[in-house]
């Protein structure tokens, strides 16, 4: 209800619901909670968004009051004193957590497009892009293309407002996020939206250069090896998307690939990183992997050991395997193994993971980056570089923050690195 900026307030609550897996429901009745973004500016409208409340409150019962007309909540109260939150407006934040608390979010590591720790609050300064749902393959550890369907691409002019409006409304950094982001727009034919006068095609490079104009920070999230992804590595070269290019490689030992019929399978992955990594030397990748699945070897395990030397990756996650209900794996006749071994396996691959990282980062001392400044605390800045995506990846300390700002781009000199994190200074 309400103004453009109430509306800036909603989608910002949308895209942030969207991407951690929440659905909008068509009607009260078929939502399982009801948030109303009010309205407070005239007797009219007061009038309009109680009545908003009263109904969702009669057709739900839970119900989360935001807007303008949640910074006087005596009003709302008086009329409906069962709403279960009322924040005032511009207060995404508190409404996120509201919605948490009473629709917690479901985390399945292996479905899930953001980290466990990622349905934490976003600050103001970055926020997640989707721009798909579903999936085209059939990993068989997988349920995504039965439980969300196949590939929905949203049209490119409506991803490309919706990041315009963010990065009006103070976002410093979007993040791209999909099942399979490479594979943006396949399902629209490509089709083209007018941007900014120009004709843009539903294709990732095409996207990825777009959102590349906004001055913001773009970071790329579940990327899989495509040719055409060199194509983006270019744009990273011209400084237009940052250079993080996150692809879930999962493992790399043929056999086991093929028994989790992962896309690009057969890619030759050490020539493509050697070849990005020479077109854009500071590029960070990051990626995942899963050990354990059912039927890997020690020589399974033992190749994938020696591809991450081989790799170096600069940022690395894994998983145990474990089944989820529904997926294809559970039907495969190779043995199971043991939870021990996968444990034991893990361990030994984040122990060379850490290594690497370590290694990576300690080159980085002595040099000056960009960072962006997540928070503040008794005088030290707690920033993220370009190789640092929030939540997953490590972080830049600088202990005499000064006069830093939260949500604020500072240039600073690496001073000391760590197994993950880097220490620092402000320059000039
Ligand atoms: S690419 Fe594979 S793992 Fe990823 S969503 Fe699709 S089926 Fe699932």
């Amino acid at each position: 209800m309400g103004c453009p900026k109430a509306l800036v307030d909603s989608e910002r609550i949308l895209t942030r619901l969207r991407a951690e897996g929440y659905e909008v429901a068509s009607s009260y009745r078929a939502a399982d909670l009801v948030v109303v973004n009010t309205c407070g500016f005239i007797d009219a409208a007061v009038d309009e968004s109680l009545q908003a409340i009263g109904e969702a409150l009669a057709e739900n019962g839970k119900v989360i009051v935001t807007g303008c007309l949640g910074a006087q909540p005596q009003k709302i109260l008086d009329r409906h004193p069962q709403v279960l939150k009322i924040t005032g407006p511009q207060r995404y934040e508190e409404v996120l957590a509201s919605v948490h608390e009473h629709l917690p979010p479901k985390h399945e590591p292996f479905i899930d497009l953001m980290p466990e720790q990622g349905v934490k609050l976003t600050p103001r300064h970055y926020a997640y892009l989707k721009i798909s749902e579903g999936c085209n393959h059939h990993c068989s550890f997988c349920i995504i293309p039965s439980m969300r369907g196949r590939l929905v691409s949203r049209p490119i002019g409506e991803v490309l407002a919706e990041a315009e409006k963010l990065v009006r409304a103070g976002v410093k950094e979007i993040l791209v996020i999909s099942q399979d982001t490479s594979a943006y727009g396949a399902d629209l034919n490509y089709a083209a939206d007018t941007w900014r006068g120009r004709p843009r095609r539903a294709r990732f490079h095409d996207l990825a250069a777009a959102l590349g104009e906004l001055g913001a920070w773009i970071r790329l999230h579940y990327v899989y090896p495509y040719p055409h992804v060199d194509e983006v590595v270019e744009l990273m070269a011209d400084g237009r998307v940052l250079p993080y290019l996150d692809i879930p490689f999962q493992h790399a030992s043929e056999r086991i690939l093929k028994l989790m019929r992962r896309p690009a399978a057969a890619e030759k992955t050490l020539d493509r990183i050697a070849a990005w990594r020479k077109a854009v030397p500071e590029i960070t990748l990051r990626s995942t992997f899963i050990v354990g699945f059912p039927g890997e070897t020690d020589e399974d395990f033992e190749a994938l050991l020696q591809w991450s030397r081989a790799a170096q990756l600069d940022r690395v996650g894994c998983f145990e395997y474990s089944p989820v209900e529904g997926a294809a794996a559970n039907a495969l006749p190779e043995r199971a193994v043991p939870d021990e071994v996968k444990r034991e396996r893990r361990e030994r691959f984040m122990e060379l993971a850490a290594e690497i990282s370590a290694e990576r980062l300690a080159d980085k001392v002595g040099r000056t980056i960009q960072v962006l400044i997540d928070r503040v605390e008794d005088g030290t800045a707690f920033a993220r570089s370009a190789s640092d995506a929030p939540e997953i990846d490590g972080m830049v300390r600088i202990a005499a923050a000064g006069t830093l700002k939260v949500g604020e781009f500072a240039q600073v000199e690496i001073v000391a690195a760590g197994a993950y994190d880097l220490e620092a200074r402000p320059v000039g």
